[in-house]
């Protein structure tokens, strides 16, 4: 049986409590030496990025091992580990070890890091390196996002249950693993709150804050591509049209929690969203897709115009100008 105290959410965007020795999770007060890595310790062994760099955005230099956020030694052990575990000992399975998770796990082990990526960035700006000419801080739109995200987030440490919906759409895509090509690779985006990984034959995609309606607006791209092995380059285009999707997504889904009864084991969370006064999506736009395209496309140096040529038809190496899936990338010739 759970306390009520158990099933109080813990808000840090009231007072911006980022930087103060609180808990990232559940806002208890923590001593300095109480951490939790934004990345976990064996994802990055496994994949040999501890002391790689990373810019965050007040141009501040550290490492991935060195990003750490504020945690109580609750949270990590009866929290955070356990969520670890499993995660890894699927992620040892490869695919078909991932595809056995509950979605639900993945957006918390997603969602997790993405957060404390952003708290990381939030304390920053607090005492900048070099003080920013735009600040998450002062931008009440992404604030209200994070804050509304971080209310299920919380479905880590508290038990939540939501009610007819799943805040997140999460897109598991198989890939082929070339020769030198990276086991790991990671992409994410504070503005359109998309976080994805690629684990050895899968990238997972997690846009963490739509209520699945990006998933649900890009049926007709994932949908041919169900058993489907992508290539590199096809993922990177499947990419490019989520974080796309994702850019023109308009509305920020608000979490509600019905007052609890005395004999409840869990929250249950409702949601709204306001599609009356603002429309779900912005206008698709070919050149902003083409943008997005471009920079997925990077280190094979494909250019918007090449992407552009033939606007009628631009550049896919998922589908044929029939609209059929390209099995044989390499055996075809390519136009570029
Ligand atoms: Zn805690």
């Amino acid at each position: 049986m759970l306390s009520m105290a158990d099933f109080n959410l813990y808000n840090p965007f009231e007072g911006l409590l980022f930087a103060g020795p609180f808990c990232f999770l559940c806002g208890q007060p923590v001593s300095a030496d109480e951490k939790e890595s934004v990345f976990p310790a064996w994802l990055m062994a496994r994949y040999n990025f501890a002391h790689q760099e990373v810019l965050l955005l007040d141009k501040t230099i550290t490492t991935y091992q060195n990003l750490n956020i504020p945690c109580c030694t609750v949270c990590q052990h009866q929290h955070l580990a356990p969520l670890e575990e499993k995660v890894q000992a699927a992620a040892a399975q490869g695919l078909i070890g991932l595809r056995a998770l509950d979605e639900k796990l993945l957006f918390q082990w997603l969602g997790k890091m993405f957060y404390g990526m952003l708290v990381r960035e939030l304390i920053a700006e607090q005492d900048p390196l070099i003080p920013p000419t735009y600040s998450l801080s002062d931008d009440i739109r992404m604030l209200d996002k994070f804050q509304s995200f971080f209310k299920v987030l919380q479905s880590i440490r508290v038990p939540m249950q939501f009610a007819d919906f799943v805040p997140f759409s999460l897109f598991m895509v198989p890939v082929k693993l070339a020769a030198g090509e990276l086991p790991f690779e990671y992409r994410d985006d504070l503005h359109t709150m998309v976080f994805s990984l690629k684990l050895e034959d899968t990238w997972l995609i997690c846009c963490l804050l739509d209520n699945g309606i990006i998933k649900e607006a890009l049926h007709r791209l994932w949908q041919p591509l169900l058993g489907k092995q992508l290539e590199a380059r096809q993922a990177a285009e499947f990419l490019a049209q989520v974080y796309y999707a994702a850019y023109l997504f308009n509305v920020i889904p608000e979490y509600f929690v019905r007052p609890p009864k005395p004999h409840d084991t869990h929250l249950i969370m409702d949601t709204l969203i306001d599609d009356i006064t603002a429309t779900v999506f912005n206008p698709w736009q070919l050149t902003g897709y083409a943008h997005m395209f471009e920079e997925m496309l990077k280190r094979w140096g494909i250019t918007e115009a090449e992407i552009l040529r033939d606007p009628n038809q631009p550049l896919s190496f998922l589908f044929d100008a029939a609209g059929n899936f390209r099995e044989n990338l390499n055996d075809e010739t390519e136009a570029i």
